[in-house]
Formats: C-alpha cells, sequence, structure tokens
C-alpha cells in the first residue's frame, strides 16, 4: 500500500514588506513604477507584462499608510 501524502497547496500571494518609518523618511528609494525603466505611462502599463497595480506610486503610498508595508517589484529597473 503507498503512504502518499497530500500536499497542501502552497498560500502564495503577494508580499508587503515592511519598512521602517525611520527609513522611510531619511533613505530615498525607489518603490513604484513610475520610478521603473519599465513603466509605460500613457496606459500606466509595463514592458514586462507584469500587472502594475500594486506597484503605483498612489497604491504603495496607501499601502504605506495604512499597514506600514510596500510591495517590491522584484523587476523593478533604474537607469
Ligand atoms: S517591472 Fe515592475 S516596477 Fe517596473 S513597471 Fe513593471 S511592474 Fe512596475
Amino acid at each position: 500500500m503507498s503512504s502518499k501524502k497530500k500536499c497542501a497547496p502552497l498560500n502564495r500571494g503577494i508580499i508587503f514588506d515592511k519598512i521602517d518609518p525611520r527609513d522611510f523618511a531619511k533613505i530615498d528609494f525607489m518603490y513604484c513604477c513610475e520610478q521603473c525603466s519599465f513603466f509605460i505611462a500613457e496606459n500606466e502599463g509595463c514592458n514586462m507584462g507584469y500587472n502594475t497595480k500594486n506597484h503605483l506610486k498612489a497604491n504603495q503610498l496607501k499601502a504605506y499608510e495604512l499597514h506600514g508595508r510596500m510591495c517590491f517589484c522584484r523587476n523593478h529597473e533604474i537607469d
């Protein structure tokens, strides 16, 4: 008799990283699509084909105000 274990499905959601308010105040870091080389301003799209919704500046700042976290895009490109 085989004893196959069932694997629980991975709960993969978007990751929001906590940001220290002191760092947010002091460091001029890149956190939104509008600062990325792949951003298409005309339609708020992404040349890499990613969904920009959570990475747009307004949404990033809103998330930070609500829970002190931001959703960084791992493919953010700076020229
Ligand atoms: S690569 Fe990421 S940060 Fe850059 S435009 Fe696309 S979704 Fe936004």
